[in-house]
């Protein structure tokens, strides 16, 4: 695009142990409109260098052309809920602002997903890179290929939980109480801040 975006490479977190979550700054048209859509994305690794793994995902979200990063959440570590007997996984949940189409954005993330090493063998098994769209500003969807809301992420704690940290961020998205819902799966669900110096 025509550079009317900052683009989030200096600013690029790095999750120490005191992880924090971060906030980009998004330049705006002259009439204060925003320029593109809001997006939440969660990232999830459960192979190799799995903290490797989402900062590589980062960095190539916020590399996508017209795209930007807005926040980021701090780094859960979850045991694996769908298939069990696997390494725990990392996740994570990242805002951007973009303006590709929904589908597009799909296939970026796939791409991503594909050049970090992932091999689609067992559904919900373990993968180096996972990214998914939660949610996407102003638009839904039943499609198969790209169902929005994500129809799984309002059981999940480890999306919840670092979703309720970016929440802030959210323009054109359902209404609802992303906190309370975090809170009601971690009853059943347990998901631990990740300490980066365990490596
Ligand atoms: P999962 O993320 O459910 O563990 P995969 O990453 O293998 O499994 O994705 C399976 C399929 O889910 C993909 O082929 C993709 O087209 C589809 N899909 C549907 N909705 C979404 C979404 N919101 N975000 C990412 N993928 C989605
Ligand atoms: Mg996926």
């Amino acid at each position: 695009m025509n550079g009317r975006r900052r683009k989030a490479a200096e600013g690029e977190p790095s999750c120490g142990a005191a992880q924090q979550h971060r906030t980009y700054a998004i330049e705006r048209g002259a009439a204060g409109a925003p320029l593109s859509r809001r997006v939440f994305v969660s990232l999830g690794a459960n192979l190799g260098d799995r903290a490797a793994y989402l900062a590589a995902a980062r960095e190539a979200l916020a590399a996508l052309p017209a795209t930007a990063l807005v926040a980021v959440s701090r780094i859960y570590e979850t045991a694996p809920q769908d298939l069990p007997d696997q390494d725990a996984f990392l996740n994570q949940v990242v805002c951007l602002e973009t303006a590709l189409q929904p589908l597009d954005l799909l296939r970026e993330c796939q791409r991503i997903e594909r050049e970090h090493g992932r091999v689609r063998e067992l559904r919900f098994g373990p993968r180096t890179l996972d990214i998914d769209i939660l949610l996407f500003q102003d638009a839904e969807s039943d499609d198969p290929e790209l169902t929005l809301p994500h129809p799984r992420m309002v059981k999940r704690a480890f999306v919840l939980v670092p979703l309720a940290e970016v929440w802030e961020h959210a323009q054109g998205m359902p209404d609802m109480d992303v906190a309370e819902l975090g809170r009601a799966t971690t009853r059943t669900q347990q998901v631990r801040l990740y300490d980066a110096t365990e490596g």
